[in-house]
């Protein structure tokens, strides 16, 4: 066993920022992963809370050099594990890229997640923010996960239950942050297409593509189409998707907001909050187009922070600083950060 030493990151984050990791390994087995973890601990004095499992890297934000061991999920495969009258159940490993899943599925014609086409990264990752797009979410088809305790060393199972998922959110993200890799998910699929077009920008792109029969491969092309006219593409663009959640706040304060500002976009929550779109907050504070040195503000999406080539995590982050407070001072509203920041 050997850790490869000062490994530059910038081609495992979709930032492109470059930093510096003082240990890296990729695993592709579980028996990889922990002697990677072993040789850690006993021959480089590390301990498992300087370790990092790496997914596809676009959901992070380095600000710095990584100090400790950063393992690269790269456990593949992808099987029918049960079958029930209304349900399949398919197991892919963590390493398995998200979107690829998602064309299985297709292929296959399993549905509940043609909505999350196209969103970057790997399946061991989809539970940790509950990935979500045009109104469906990970949970909505989550099954159970195996998960490896990186301190204890042992293999955990995880119902949904146990995951307590929530807004881009997870007990992965709060309580056990940085305590597992998660290993595989399973996930619960329907036999019988449930079609979700409440988002109106798909029924618009449905029309526009002129489709007969509403069909799982329809909805993924119109969900292919509409992210890939509007978000950068982090092969060109470094960005992490989404900067900042959409912000709750209680119906009272919603309702001086409007009186305010007329055109603010709110939809109200089953628990009496209401959602704002944080996109419109940020655009609203003129952000949106904004660039110095080589960190901005996309120009078609304001949620959205890039790195046009050399920005550092540093200047990112700093931005993302300004962009908070100059809300909070507009609005009231305290933004919070999606992506995870090391
Ligand atoms: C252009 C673009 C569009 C996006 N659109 C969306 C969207 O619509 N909806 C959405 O929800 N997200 C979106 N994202 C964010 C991102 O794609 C998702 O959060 C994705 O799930 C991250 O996967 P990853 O494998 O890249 O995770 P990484 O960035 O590698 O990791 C993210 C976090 O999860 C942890 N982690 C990763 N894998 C494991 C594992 N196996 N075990 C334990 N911890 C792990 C990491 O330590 C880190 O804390 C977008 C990103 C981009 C660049």
């Amino acid at each position: 066993m050997n850790l490869a030493q000062n490994i530059s990151l910038k081609n495992y984050n979709s930032f492109g920022i470059e930093v510096y990791a003082n240990y890296f390994s990729g695993f592709s087995t579980v028996l990889q992963l922990q002697e990677a973890l072993d040789y850690y601990v006993n021959f480089k004095a590390g301990n498992a809370s300087s370790i990092l499992i790496l997914g596809g890297g676009s959901n992070i934000l380095f600000t710095k050099n990584y100090e400790g061991l950063v393992l690269k999920n790269e456990l593949e495969g992808i099987e029918v594990v049960q079958e029930d009258d209304n349900f399949i159940y398919v197991k892919a490993g963590a390493g398995v890229g998200w979107h690829q899943f998602v064309l299985y599925c297709i292929q296959n014609n399993f549905a509940g997640v043609e909505n999350l086409s196209l969103i970057p990264g790997k399946v061991g990752a989809s539970p940790m923010q509950n990935i979500g797009a045009y109104g469906v979410e990970i949970k909505d088809v989550f099954y159970t996960l195996e998960a490896y305790h990186l301190q204890e060393k042992n293999i955990v199972q995880f119902t949904c239950e146990d995951c307590n998922f929530g807004y881009r959110e997870s007990v992965f993200k709060n309580k056990y942050k940085g305590q597992f890799a998660i290993l595989s998910v399973t996930y619960r699929l329907n036999k019988t297409a449930v079609f979700n077009t409440s988002y109106g920008a798909i029924t618009q792109e449905l029309d526009k593509m002129n489709i007969g029969t509403l069909s799982i491969k329809g909805i993924s092309q119109a969900v292919i189409n509409i992210r890939s006219s509007k978000l950068p593409d982090p092969a060109v663009i470094g960005n992490a998707g989404s900067f900042f959640k959409n912000p709750e706040v209680d119906a009272n304060l919603f309702s001086l907001l409007q009186k305010e500002f007329k055109n603010i976009v709110g939809y109200p929550l089953p628990s009496g909050s209401v959602k704002l779109a944080a996109g419109w907050l940020i655009e609203q504070c003129g952000w949106k187009g904004y660039r110095k040195a080589d960190a901005g503000c996309f120009d078609k999406q304001a949620l959205v922070l890039v790195n046009y080539g050399k920005a550092t995590g540093k200047e990112i982050y700093e931005l993302s600083e300004a962009i908070i407070a100059s809300v909070k001072n507009k609005f009231n509203v305290l933004l919070q950060r999606e992506v995870n920041i090391f």
